[in-house]
């Protein structure tokens, strides 16, 4: 049986949000990964109902829809922050990014789950986490709050899947908190892809910690760091330490059928090539 996969990369959304589908069209894509909005400031203007209609009549006409769009949530926003000002800040930031996926009829927000800068402990950091969740939760009804597993540099939370596992479940709505797995994080965080043993039991960890039912989407990067080593830092796909067998493995997983799988890997001009060679992987 032929699996149905949906791939595509984090275009760009320069312009207007409406020039992201298009962007991800050009390349290939069937799976759309974006900013909604500057991922390097604070606040955004608001968007305008134009704008949203523009990105949904693009969207609708190239095949996006809930199910393959995964944008991701600014790198400023710390979920775990131990300061009470700088969490606020980020509260209202991840609400504002919900609430900006909600207006624009995106399901999922992908976003990384925190750290703890060693002002309090890890599990102290991740009860604020979910405490974040369920805050933006209970104010937005129509958009999943998706956890990225970290590479775990400096005080990074999410790089154990525990710690994914942990957040979920002190989140009050399950049916809204879900997992996005990049491939160059649990690499470097140490979780082995890199052969066909490594990679069944790297899944079978998945399944038993978050879930299989929880995986909502995958970052598909090779690493530059060596497994463990804790860097987060993405290669092109076969440019890395993981080698190609990953990436071959997991565009015949049935288990990950019908979920967003977005490139964000370091060199655009590549993408087009890159997304055309995961697709010819999977066996017919
Ligand atoms: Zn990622
Ligand atoms: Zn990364």
């Amino acid at each position: 049986m032929k699996s149905e996969k949906w791939i595509g990369a984090h275009v760009s959304a320069a312009g207007g949000v409406f020039n992201a589908p298009v962007n991800e069209y050009e390349i290939g894509g069937t799976a759309l990964g974006l900013f909604t909005k500057n991922q390097r400031q604070w606040k955004a203007k608001p968007l305008s109902e134009d704008v949203i209609q523009q990105f949904k009549k693009e969207c609708e006409k190239r095949g996006y829809h809930q199910g393959n769009i995964l944008p991701h949530a600014s790198y400023l926003i710390n979920p775990g922050a131990p300061d009470k000002e700088k969490l606020e800040k980020s509260r209202a930031a991840l609400l504002d990014e919900m609430q900006r996926c909600e207006q624009l009829g995106i399901g999922l927000l992908n976003f990384h789950p925190g750290s703890h800068l060693n002002q309090h402990t890890p599990e102290e950091c991740l009860q604020v986490i979910a405490d974040s969740i369920n805050y933006v939760l209970f104010e937005t009804k129509n958009v999943m709050a998706v956890l990225e597993n970290t590479a775990g540099q400096g005080t990074n939370m999410g790089w154990h899947l525990d710690h994914l596992a942990s957040i979920m479940d002190q989140v009050d709505d399950k049916s809204r908190v879900a997992v996005c797995i990049d491939t160059c994080h649990a690499h470097a965080a140490g979780y082995d892809l890199t052969t066909e043993a490594a990679y069944e039991q790297t899944m079978q960890e998945i399944m038993d910690t978050v879930g299989l039912d929880k995986l909502a989407g995958i970052h598909l990067n090779d690493a530059k760091a060596d497994l463990g080593s804790r860097k987060d830092r993405h290669a092109s796909i076969g440019e890395g330490t993981m080698g190609v067998l990953p990436f071959q493995l997991m565009m015949n997983d049935s288990r990950l059928d019908e979920i967003p799988m977005i490139l964000e890997t370091p060199q655009p001009e590549k993408w087009e090539q890159e997304i055309a060679w995961l697709k010819a992987q999977i066996n017919t």
